[in-house]
């Protein structure tokens, strides 16, 4: 629930900032500005500086408390998608992890709301769209958004207390941070194991190797920032005490950076923080900034990780450069730097992709290229994943090579203006989260002394740089300054070790048996205690009367509809195509989508489909390359994006359908050349180029452990339930672990062979061409509506004379039987894929109803109640893995269980088991039906992004007379409903669970004990799949 994040995967892109819609009654920018002015104060506090960004509709207000030094960002804008968020300069002493530990533990229980774990039990107390803690590398912060205001004030009165007076109890540190305990607490025969969240939850995400790379680089170059997440083997020399005396040092007003944004008054907020820091002496913050080493000479730096058993064993090399390119607090320079640095990188016509990617001497960029701009120094890195042992020094020379080669050549200036038209759109784009997004891209400049006004600032960059790029080569000479031959640059690689995950083992193991000698007999008696105790606590009912809520009556019984009008328009005469339109104000934008059936695809096809989506926008035509093809739509519009979509029908989830999405947005008065462009990838994208094909593969196939690792419990579940349904199976196939090993195997192909490869995706292209049916949506503002209908004639009849597309028909949907699907219900399976992680991941799934069946409801108020009040507990505070629970997609119709980042998916299975059984005996209360219902409206009223207005209907044919019923009977399941639904679907004579584990495989998990064992490293297979591919296309 509460996740660690690393800095550089928040960093990427021009700008975080994008605009929000209007609504009423909010006072203008002048008279917000003007009641803000420099020295006034204000409940407690001091105006510093205002300032009005016009460009962005907002105003934002910076102040001082006058007590005790807190710091305040306000952001006033007519957007209430309200956000806070209280954040604290946290610099690690160490790589225990105590910032992240403690982020854990403060959400353990307060003075005010003496519960456990109240941050957890807020979340169906509440109608957030969005509530978390993070830990940074050098800063912890924790918001929040809601539209709601009683809500906002209950949210940010539970943070405050929990920030700063927390109970920290040596419990809670036991549970969150780590522990020894026997592995079944209850047996004191059983043997000694380290447990606790956070020690799990790092050893889970240091067997991410994209990860492992980025921090052990980090470690390397910024030395004085410890890894704030915990490396497990520092983690369990943390003590107590240490956590106290962290937390009495940097949890303290006067080390604070409160921001709020949204059109609550800020009056109301500052009264309330006064209230709150009032109780702090004053006293001196430790805002120390850390500095990365200094970098006189190169540095090379290589350390070893661990083997992707899913990808070539011979090219597991990660390996990068860096360089340092001044201080981030020169706001404009840094933006100047974001250019130059995607012009190197980004995209298939940078210098740099073609040079290490295109080339194949790398698979993919390494998870540390691009400019981390989230420290006090620029730090940009260029590096290459999935390389060969032979290759490593080439990398180096090719990348210095070519930043001289450009530096030489000159920057393409189109390519700059496509850059900023990007930046453009991204302004104009509306989206939901505005606020977060405002305070993801301020809060680690604000905590490394940028001011956070000069990051606000847009039309002033913009134009200033626009001038500057006037000047002869103002753009190469960052080159010449910061990157050529002479420069120091530190290179950092990360070579794989066979040994890798056994040092890992081994170091535990040591670790643990070093500690328990260190230990009396007494003091491990003292061990056994405390699990037992931690057991009884866990048990213990709670009276959650001190805790704010809001009530089933703040939820609004009638759903926001949104206001569509259906057209159609005539390509040919027999060929009326469908158009769905959305009439509303978007900044003058148009989105466009389309899908086309494919439901008649023949079925050996289907697992290419991702394959032959991808192509469609990285192959080029037989006349225009990629990288030129790229530039133009990214000159000419926001992006275009390909997808294949499967679904169940609303009605019968044995019915299905399955499509291809295609997407754009751009200005109003560039819509033609979007058509133009989807046109051109659609009908001549050119499968037989084998030279943009095999790095292609290659980026899709690397770090598919990692990708499946990231997302365990998704693919767990994935498989448990492709056994259950026609549109689960299509769903594995397309995106579970059937298609990471499909593509895995296609990576090994010969050059030969992929040809063959390139015949099925001609085959797929023939089809969507010439026999599919098609739908479109738009979404644009009133003015465009007439132009745009005109576009989509010329369009859809340039299709179909080109190609005989023919008529939508998208309604009906293809049946089970369409591809011989049987459903596997009335017996339970179970099977486990070996991979080598640490910890597992398990699915478990059972058959429900369609959308429009009225037990959906009840089982989803079912899955959320299980989650909360019986498996968190079990799955995550007694099993001690990081996440646990159920859900009910009423979608596609699936019960699934899972657990996530598991040390001990024997518990998880047998709590899995009793569920059901359990719903029905535990004595619920109304309160906890109430609060089921408010965490799942959290997420059916979150505020939608303008592009995604009306989508719903048009991808899953989902009604807004449908939802309105839904949003009924779920407003009114009862109690009787939950025990009904869990006795006819989850337990009984219809049980019948599909269950899917993914990780090291334990010796009970055999065919004795009812498993089926897939190993699911890809060797071997390889051979099988190209005689497969051969025989079929003969
Ligand atoms: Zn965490």
């Amino acid at each position: 629930m509460y996740s660690h994040f690393t800095q550089a995967r928040l960093i990427r892109g021009i700008h975080p900032v994008q605009l929000v819609c209007s609504s009423r009654q909010f006072a203008s920018l002048a008279t917000l500005e003007k009641n803000y002015l420099p020295g006034q104060q204000i409940n407690g506090f001091t105006v510093t500086k205002t300032k009005t960004i016009p460009e962005l509709e907002m105003v934002a207000v910076h102040l001082k408390h006058d007590y005790s030094g807190a710091e305040h960002l306000h952001v006033a804008k007519d957007d209430d998608n309200n956000v806070f968020s209280i954040a604290f300069k946290t610099n690690p002493p160490d790589a225990t992890g105590v910032p992240h530990i403690l982020e854990h533990t403060t959400l353990c229980g307060s003075e005010r709301y003496n519960v456990r774990d109240p941050f957890f039990k807020m979340l169906n107390r509440s109608l957030a769209n969005f509530m978390n803690a993070m830990t940074a590398s050098d800063y912890t912060f924790y918001p929040f958004a809601t539209t709601n205001k009683v809500d906002f004030g209950n949210l940010r009165n539970v943070y405050l207390d929990a920030t700063l007076h927390p109970l920290l109890k040596n419990l809670d540190f036991a549970q969150e941070g780590w522990r020894i305990e026997h592995a079944d607490p209850r047996d004191e025969t059983s043997p000694f194991e380290f447990k606790g969240v956070v020690y799990n939850e790092m050893k889970g995400q240091m067997s991410d190797t994209s990860y492992l790379f980025y921090i052990r680089f980090q470690e390397s170059i910024y030395p004085s920032l410890n890894n704030s997440g915990g490396d497990p083997s520092n983690i369990t020399d943390l003590t107590y005490s240490q956590l106290q005396e962290f937390h009495a040092k940097n949890y303290h007003p006067s080390n604070a950076k409160v921001f709020t944004y949204g059109n609550f008054p800020l009056e109301d907020h500052l009264t309330e923080l006064d209230h709150e820091f009032s109780r702090f002496e004053p006293k001196k913050p430790d805002l120390e900034v850390k500095y990365p080493i200094s970098l006189s000479d190169t540095i090379r730096v290589v350390e070893e990780g661990p083997i992707d058993p899913l990808s070539d064993p011979s090219r597991q090399h990660k390996t990068s450069m860096t360089w340092f390119m001044g201080p981030t607090t020169d706001v404009y320079e840094t933006f100047c730097l974001r250019v130059l640095t995607s012009l190197l990188t980004d995209g298939h016509s940078s210098p740099l992709y073609q040079a290490l990617i295109e080339s194949d001497i790398g698979t993919e960029f390494s998870p540390n290229t691009g400019l981390d701009t989230s420290s006090p120094v620029n730090i940009f890195s260029v590096g290459v994943q999935g390389v060969a042992t032979n290759n490593l020094q080439l990398v180096e020379q090719t990348i210095r090579t070519t930043l001289q080669q450009t530096f030489d050549d000159g920057l393409d200036l189109n390519r700059v203006e496509a850059i900023l038209h990007q930046t453009e759109l991204s302004r104009k784009h509306k989206v939901a989260n505005f606020g977060m997004n405002l305070l993801y891209g301020l809060t680690s400049g604000w905590f490394n002394k940028v001011d956070p006004m000069d990051m606000l600032e847009w039309n002033n960059i913009i134009s200033r740089f626009r001038e500057d790029l006037k000047k002869p080569r103002f753009l190469e000479n960052y080159i010449e300054c910061f990157l050529l031959q002479d420069k120091p640059v530190f290179c950092f690689t990360m070579s794989p070790s066979a040994s890798y995950g056994e040092s890992l083992v081994l170091n535990e193991q040591e670790r643990l048996a070093k500690k328990l000698s260190e230990y009396s007999a007494q003091e491990k008696d003292e061990l056994t205690s405390v699990g037992l105790e931690l057991l009884k606590k866990q048990e213990e009912k709670e009276d959650l009367s001190c805790l704010p809520t809001l009530h089933i009556q703040d939820i609004p019984r009638e759903l926001k509809r949104v206001e569509l009008d259906h057209t159609t328009i005539s390509a040919l005469p027999d060929a009326k195509i469908p158009v769905q339109w959305r009439i509303t104000p978007t900044n003058g934008l148009t989105y466009f989508r389309s899908l086309i059936s494919l439901k008649d695809l023949p079925k050996d096809l289907h697992i290419y489909l991702p394959l032959f989506a991808e192509c469609l926008t990285n192959m080029g035509t037989h006349s225009q390359s990629m990288a030129d093809l790229e530039d133009e739509i990214k000159l000419k519009t926001g992006g275009i994006s390909t997808g294949v979509q499967v679904r169940s029908d609303p009605n019968d989830i044995d019915a299905w359908n399955l499509s291809l999405g295609i997407s754009g947005y751009s200005l109003d008065k560039d819509v033609s050349d979007l058509l133009r462009l989807i046109r051109i990838l659609l009908v001549e994208t050119n499968f037989e180029n084998t030279e943009k094909l095999r790095p292609l593969l290659r980026q899709m196939a690397s770090g598919a452990a990692d990708q499946i690792a990231s997302n365990g419990h998704a693919y767990a579940r994935n498989a448990a339930a492709s056994t259950l349904t026609a549109s689960g199976s299509l769903s594995e196939s397309l995106s579970g672990i059937e298609q990471v090993q499909f593509i895995a195997r296609l990576d090994g192909y010969d050059d030969a062979s992929l040809l063959l490869i390139s015949a099925k995706l001609r085959q797929i292209s023939e089809f969507v061409l010439s026999t599919s049916g098609m739908q479109i949506a738009v979404i644009c503002g009133e003015n465009a509506v007439r132009e745009n209908e005109l576009l989509l004639t010329r369009f859809a009849t340039e299709l179909a004379t080109l190609k005989e597309i023919t008529a939508g028909n998208l309604v009906g949907s293809a049946t089970a039987n369409q591809f011989n699907f049987t459903s596997n219900t009335g017996k339970t399976s179970k099977t486990w894929y070996t991979m080598p992680f640490q910890v597992s991941y398990s699915g478990a799934c059972v058959r429900g109803v369609p959308y429009t069946n009225k037990d959906g409801s009840s089982l989803q108020v079912l899955a959320n109640m299980l989650s909360h009040k019986y498996l968190h507990s079990e799955i995550r505070e007694k099993g001690g893995a990081y996440g646990g629970g159920a859900s009910y997609n009423g979608a596609s119709g699936i019960f699934g269980y899972y657990s996530y980042r598991d040390p001990n998916p024997e518990n998880t299975l047998r709590t899995i088991d009793r569920a059901g059984e359990w719903a029905i005996q535990n004595s619920w209360t109304t309160r906890d039906l109430e609060e089921a219902k408010l965490s799942i409206f959290q997420g059916i009223d979150a505020p939608q992004s303008v592009e995604s207005e009306g989508m719903i209907p048009f991808l899953n044919g989902i009604s807004d007379d449908m939802r309105q019923t839904r949003r009924e009977q779920l407003l009114s399941v009862g109690l009787d409903d939950i025990r009904g639904v869990a006795e006819k679907y989850l337990t009984g004579g219809l049980r019948s669970y599909q269950v899917a584990v993914l990780g090291e495989a334990p010796e009970w998990a055999n065919e004795t004990n009812g498993w089926t064992v897939v190993n699911s490293s890809v060797e071997g297979s390889m051979e099988d799949a190209k005689r497969e591919i051969l025989s079929d296309s003969m």
